[in-house]
């Protein structure tokens, strides 16, 4: 027998914990084929509506439902290496309570797990019943990132994912406080399998993603596992040492030759402007690396737990 431990991160989900629970154990016979025991690991990421009381129901009828509760939000990338971490298995998925991911995916995943793959990823082709901008910005994102980064991230990829034993351990080998968890996949390597699905629309609850929240994330994947904005600001700096060099010779040749007329205030404003503007905009940049940099040596832990099931 092997073991196979499920990871669902839960914020405010109590109405999909429990149906998230029945629409696994459809899958009873296919996992009674595959002999694989199954533990089902719910972190609860610091939700403010009755997760954990769900949660607690579901174990107290099947002991093969575990919990792990946070002692405050700690986002989804904490809540998935807390549940990396407790899972047991000899292969782990990583499921969204919501049924975004559908379960009635696993057995052709594990089907590739068989063929001899370390890993099982799923990407959405779709992007339906989300918002236009949404889908804009973040296919501008994952095309920036094809750009910026050495490490493959792909577009539409989901948190879906079967891996087994050995890429689990990887994974948690990144004890990095700033967890991109799409870029750790991409840079942990081993031999993955896309598959591809059409969106599926959240069955209860709201998403947890504002616009802004994304943005932010976006930005942090980026700071993640691309050092190209800071380049980008040497370049910039390079560029107007190069634009000031000849404009000094410009107006010193000038000057020489037909006087110095003192004129060319709105030039100057102009020119002061756009630099101070560059200038501001490198050293934020700049800031940002260092606020990472700052968090990472502080070492804090990733999440805080304050139940266990
Ligand atoms: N989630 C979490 N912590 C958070 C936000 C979300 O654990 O701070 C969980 C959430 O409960 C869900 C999964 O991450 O199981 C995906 O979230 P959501 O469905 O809101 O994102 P979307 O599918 O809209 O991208
Ligand atoms: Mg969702």
């Amino acid at each position: 027998m092997s073991l196979l431990s499920i990871i669902v991160p839960c914020y405010n989900e109590e109405e999909n914990v429990p149906y998230f629970y029945d629409e696994l154990m459809k899958l009873s016979n296919f996992f009674e084929e595959k002999e694989l025991e199954v533990e089902v690991i719910y972190v609860n990421d610091g939700s403010k509506d009755k997760t954990v009381e769900a949660v607690r129901e579901l174990h107290e009828k099947d002991e093969r439902v575990h919990l792990i509760s946070f002692s405050r939000n700690f986002g989804k990338e904490a809540a998935i290496y807390a549940g990396l971490q407790k899972a047991k298995g000899d292969y782990a998925v990583l499921m969204d309570a919501d049924l975004q991911d559908p379960p009635a995916l696993l057995p052709d995943m594990f089907a590739y797990i068989e063929q001899g793959y370390d890993s099982v990823a799923t990407r959405r082709v779709s992007r339906k019943g989300e918002p236009k901008i949404r889908s804009f910005f973040a296919r501008r994102f994952y095309g920036l990132m094809r750009r910026i980064s050495k490490t493959e991230i792909v577009d539409g990829a989901r948190d879906y994912r079967l891996m087994s034993r050995q890429v689990v351990d990887a994974i948690l080998s990144l004890s990095e406080y700033n967890r991109f968890t799409k870029g750790i996949f991409g840079w942990v390597g081993y031999e993955t399998k896309w598959l591809e699905y059409e969106n599926v629309e959240r069955v209860k609850g709201e998403t947890k993603w504002s616009f802004w929240k994304l943005l932010i994330y976006s930005m942090e994947g980026i700071m993640a596992f691309s050092t190209v904005p800071l380049a980008l600001a040497s370049i910039f700096g390079i560029l107007f040492c190069v634009l000031a060099f000849v404009m000094t010779v410009f107006i010193v040749v000038r000057a020489a030759i037909f006087g110095d007329p003192v004129a060319g205030w709105p030039s100057l404003v102009s020119v002061i402007l756009v630099i101070g503007g560059v200038q501001l905009f490198c050293m934020g940049v700049l800031g940002q690396y260092l606020a990472k940099t700052y968090m990472e040596v502080k070492k804090r832990p990733i999440y805080l737990i304050k139940e266990e099931l």
